[in-house]
């Protein structure tokens, strides 16, 4: 299986080589040059439980990884999981399931992806006996999943940057009570942006990123839309078999990553009906999808963090397919957005995609009436996409993080306090964090003095 890039002018990648760069050269997204069918591979696949079904899923894509190797990557990915099903299904009624997708390491869906990410990193440093460092900045869940994928891992280090003061107290916890040596929690005078800024400056010094094997932490990378797949095709085969074709999947979105991971099987032949992308109050998408404008706004922060974005960077994937596959198109597309800060696709089809967008003062409520409707308590992201059930659908609502990361909305909405175990621990140890200003020299210092 080769990768090829949405904007078309990188050379096809093996499926190592397109995981280790991320990005394509050309600036464009890696997919496959032709999905495999997987329908006649289903029945059979019914049996399997989580991690033997990733590996069976992933062994289509990652061609170049010998499979006895392949197996060994995947089995590690999911053993730092508190639930033995690894992504739960629950059935709240005859039409309504969650997709619980918190039972990782940080409690956020993201590690299904990053665990596995964290170690094909480290298994092809390995191979070619070289070591690389991961640099990311972060405003929510992305750093501490990212680190939990590299923690204590030989051959590797991670750098996060965030604005000092301005992640949640837990979220600073879990990237800065990690314990691990190879592990290193940023702490950026300055916003966001200039932690941005500055990252991007780094990555922008071709010799500094060689020298060093410098590696971003994104939501763009091949490998981690392809494990996202494989809880969508986990939980598809779980509901009775009259039913599936009235399936609906609800996905919390920010950067489209998700819900273009669950999309892309319907490119593999799996019939799966629609997906709902539920948007916070920052809805680009759901404009987008109602109105087939795509124009960046202004970013205003949410009770439901993870899903602030102005710019839904997966959406390069969806476009590309949308655009009869041409990357000139699409090319065009993306420079336009670049210029103008939106694009106008005039016969955008919405398909198998609606959307819904849910404002920070309907989030206690749902948050409320879930939890009193069916006595589960699901966190904010998650009460996104409990916002409308669509009419004859049977619908998955994906939850992509634990309640108990955001005790203070669910504290307010319900007057219960989540908890869970593994941040009740991370309360009891030392923050190690070292502030450092948000400028680039300073920063690549910091690497050259304790990368590997
Ligand atoms: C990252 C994140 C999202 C958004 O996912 P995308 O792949 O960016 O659409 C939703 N909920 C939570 C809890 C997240 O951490």
């Amino acid at each position: 299986m080769r990768y090829i890039s949405t904007r078309g002018k990188t050379a096809a990648h093996s499926f190592s080589e397109a995981v280790a760069v991320g990005l394509a050269p050309d600036g464009g997204l890696f997919l496959p040059e032709k999905f495999p069918t997987i329908t006649t591979k289903l029945v059979a696949w019914e049996k399997l439980g989580y991690a033997d079904l990733c590996f069976e899923f992933m062994k289509l894509f990652a061609t170049d990884i010998p499979e006895a190797d392949l197996k060994q990557i995947v089995l590690d990915s999911y053993v730092h999981f508190s639930d033995p099903k690894i992504a739960p299904l629950k059935k709240l009624s005859k039409d309504l399931y969650v997709l619980e997708l918190f039972h990782g390491p940080t409690l956020a869906f993201k590690d299904f992806a990053l665990q596995l990410l964290g170690n094909l990193y480290s298994y092809l440093c390995a191979q070619k006996s070289e070591s690389i460092n991961v640099l990311g900045a972060t405003s929510g869940d992305t750093g501490a999943a990212a680190i939990h994928g590299l923690l204590g891992k030989p051959n590797t280090a991670v750098f996060i940057l965030y604005p000092n003061g301005r992640v949640s107290a837990l979220q600073e916890r879990q990237m800065a009570c990690s314990q691990a040596a190879n592990v290193f929690a940023l702490a950026i005078d300055g916003s966001f942006d200039d932690a941005q800024a500055a990252l991007k400056e780094i990555f922008g010094d071709q010799d500094f990123r060689k020298k060093h094997r410098l590696s971003a932490v994104n939501s763009i990378n091949l490998a981690r839309v392809l494990a996202q797949c494989v809880y969508y095709l986990y939980a598809w085969l779980q509901i009775p078999e009259q039913d599936r074709s009235r399936i609906e999947f609800v996905v919390p979105t920010g950067n489209f990553g998700n819900v273009l991971a669950g999309w892309l099987l319907t490119q593999m032949g799996v019939p799966i009906g629609s997906f709902k992308v539920a948007t916070n109050q920052n809805d680009i998408l759901y404009r987008l999808f109602n109105t087939g404008e795509y124009k960046v706004g202004q970013v205003e922060p949410s009770l439901a963090p993870s899903m602030d974005i102005q710019v839904a960077s997966n959406f390069e994937r969806l476009l590309y397919y949308r655009l009869g596959c041409d990357p000139i198109q699409v090319s065009r597309a993306m420079d336009e957005f670049k210029h103008n800060g939106s694009f106008i696709l005039p016969e955008f089809k919405a398909g198998e995609f609606s959307a819904s967008r849910c404002t920070d003062s309907e989030i206690p409520g749902i948050i409320k009436s879930v939890y009193t409707q069916y006595g589960m308590v699901i966190d904010p992201h998650t009460a996104c996409g409990f916002k409308e059930h669509t009419v004859g659908k049977v619908s998955i609502v994906l939850a992509t993080a634990s309640p108990a990361k955001f005790p203070d909305t669910i504290q307010t909405a319900t007057g219960i306090e989540p908890k869970d175990p593994t941040l009740e621990a991370l309360k009891l140890r030392p923050i190690v964090k070292t502030h450092i200003t948000a400028n680039a020299a300073l920063i690549k210092a910091f690497i050259t003095k304790n990368g590997v």
